[in-house]
Formats: C-alpha cells, sequence, structure tokens
C-alpha cells in the first residue's frame, strides 16, 4: 500500500492543512444509502460487512466506491466526495471550483495563496 502522507501549507503562519492518509478512502453503501468508510487493513471485509455477506460481485461492486478528499478553491471548505459518482460542488458556497486534495499537491495553497501545499511522507505504511 502506498506510503501515508500529511498534506499541508508550507507557510508556516497559514496552517492550512488536509486529512493525514492517502488523499482517498473506500466505502460501502448502507442499505439506507449511507456510505459507511471502509479503514484500512480490512477494508474489503468490512464492505462486506456492509453490503452483505451474500452479495454478488457486481453488487459489491456497484455499493463499493473512494471517496476522495476535495478542497473548494474559493472558500476553502473541505469535503469527501467521489469523483466518479459525485457532481464536485462545494457544500459551504455552491462553486464548482473543485481540486482534489491529491490533486492540489504542488500547487499554491488555495487559503493563502503564498505557501505551497505539499504532501509529506511520514514514514508511516498502513
Ligand atoms: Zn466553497
Ligand atoms: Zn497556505
Amino acid at each position: 500500500m502506498p506510503l501515508i502522507h500529511d498534506y499541508y501549507c508550507t507557510n508556516e503562519t497559514c496552517g492550512f492543512s488536509g486529512p493525514s492518509g492517502w488523499g482517498y478512502y473506500m466505502y460501502a453503501e448502507a442499505d439506507d444509502g449511507e456510505r459507511i468508510t471502509c479503514p484500512h487493513p480490512g477494508e474489503q471485509s468490512k464492505a462486506r460487512e456492509v453490503i452483505g455477506e451474500d452479495a454478488t460481485d457486481e453488487e459489491f461492486d456497484s455499493r463499493t466506491g473512494f471517496n476522495y478528499h476535495c478542497v473548494c478553491i474559493d472558500c476553502v471548505e473541505q469535503f469527501d466526495r467521489d469523483p466518479h459518482r459525485d457532481q464536485l460542488r462545494c457544500p459551504n458556497c455552491g462553486s464548482t471550483a473543485i481540486e482534489l486534495l491529491v490533486e492540489l499537491v504542488g500547487q499554491r495553497c488555495p487559503e493563502c495563496r503564498d505557501g505551497d501545499f505539499i504532501a509529506e511522507d511520514t514514514g508511516a505504511i498502513a
């Protein structure tokens, strides 16, 4: 598995940061449509538990996905969306100027617009 990263702005006075990890995580949809986070390791068995042990592969695939950490470039709201299934729109201001956290890496920080947003290897392997 990939290394865990810390995501943050290099400007010390800014403090903008994202959740540590890989920038995304697996989820499984419960019967009521709620997305249950399936943490690594053991995400496959957790997903089975949520969806049902007797689910077919097709059902399993259609009810699992990956939520990505997203950042609104306009108001710097952070939220999680599945870019393959969801419209990327900010729940706070309605903007569609959304970047995935992983795609922000190497770009200018959206909050202070001065520092660089970087991913630092924590040395931890999940
Ligand atoms: Zn916004
Ligand atoms: Zn910043």
